[in-house]
């Protein structure tokens, strides 16, 4: 029995090894062209698997994917799906592969696609004009090259100020600015308030940022002008459920006020026959942890959901 798997993050690669596990035939299909999800580029500790203290987002996700690449499976990297329909015996799925177009046949489908950084369109069209603007934690250039420079942070979560820290130790002087009140966790707080390079500032919104020749961002405030080197943008995270508009309207699942996709505690949408895990769905935590979990039950739900439909 074949299952349509999309995404190839921790959720995603998890739930294809369950799947062989349970006897059915999983396929993944990834947008882009690694596996790994999120994590893949994590150079901070891992902090919530328990038993890998030391490990960075990146090591941890290397020890997947390598298990993963030993899996015996069809992987399609790069590949977008174009359309989903309901088949006599579950879903056709038209797919735009490197090699060209493919149609694929699944008795199940499992959305694991993740979320990604959120910003405004403003501050996208920004960061296109600009390398120095960056949306979202995780970019390489935040470990390699932010250095002894002048930081403007945007957001008020645990992501902010954690970065704001992290600059801070690596000489820059660092502004974070909070559209409202600060959300961080009272530990990230307190350390911020106690280094002189952090400046905290809540209700504070620039009225204008403007990327110049050389890749700086001016950013005006009223009458007052500053130039920073480096724009983080750390607004958090929105699921990745763009992919449903390809689907047949009769067979969209349902999604949550907050836009993420609707599941039972198997993992089950409100549309038979497909199932969503990890950072897609709602978690009170999400974590590789969580989604790893959330991957496995997927496809014990598929294995016994089958087995009823059939006997
Ligand atoms: C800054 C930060 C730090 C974190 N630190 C930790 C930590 O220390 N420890 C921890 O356990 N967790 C951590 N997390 C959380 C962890 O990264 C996520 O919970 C986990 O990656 C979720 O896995 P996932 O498979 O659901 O999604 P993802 O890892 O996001 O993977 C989704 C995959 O789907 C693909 N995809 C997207 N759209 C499509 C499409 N239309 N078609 C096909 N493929 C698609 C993506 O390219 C990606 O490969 C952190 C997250 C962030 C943002």
């Amino acid at each position: 029995m074949r299952v349509a798997i999309l995404g190839a993050g921790p959720a995603g690669m998890s739930c294809a090894n369950a799947c062989l596990s349970f006897g059915l035939e999983p396929v993944v299909i990834e947008a882009t062209d690694h596996i790994g999800g999120t994590q893949r580029s994590n150079f901070h500790p891992n902090l919530w698997m328990l038993g890998y203290p030391d490990e960075t987002g990146e090591q941890m996700t290397r020890r997947l994917a390598e298990h993963f690449r030993q899996l015996d499976l069809t992987l399609y990297l790069r590949t977008q799906v174009q359309s989903v329909g309901a088949a006599a015996h579950g879903f056709t799925l038209r797919l735009d592969t490197p090699q060209g177009g493919r149609e694929l046949e699944a008795r199940a489908i499992v959305l694991a696609t993740g979320m990604r950084p959120r910003a405004t369109p403003e501050l996208a069209a920004l960061a296109q004009q600009s390398p120095r603007v960056i949306i979202g934690p995780l970019a390489s250039a935040i470990r390699d090259e932010v250095r002894h420079a002048r930081v403007l942070i945007l957001g008020g979560g645990d992501n902010a100020l954690d970065h704001a820290l992290f600059l801070a130790e690596r000489g820059n002087t660092v502004r974070v600015c909070t559209r409202r009140h600060f959300s961080a966790r009272q530990a990230f707080l307190t350390a911020c308030r106690g280094r002189p390079e952090i400046e905290l500032k809540a209700h504070c919104v620039p009225d204008r940022l403007v990327a110049e020749a050389d890749g700086r961002i001016l950013v005006h405030w009223g009458a007052v002008r500053v130039r920073y080197d480096w724009l983080l943008v750390m607004y958090g995270y929105q699921p990745n459920t763009e992919v449903l508009a390809q689907f047949d309207p009769a067979i969209r699942p349902q999604l949550t006020d907050s836009g993420h996709v609707q599941v039972d505690g198997w993992q089950r949408t409100s549309v038979p026959g497909i199932y969503a895990a990890g950072d897609l769905t709602v978690s009170p935590q999400p974590s590789v942890a969580t989604a790893i979990a959330q991957g496995i039950a997927a496809a014990r739900a598929i294995e016994r959901d089958w087995a009823r439909h059939e006997g």
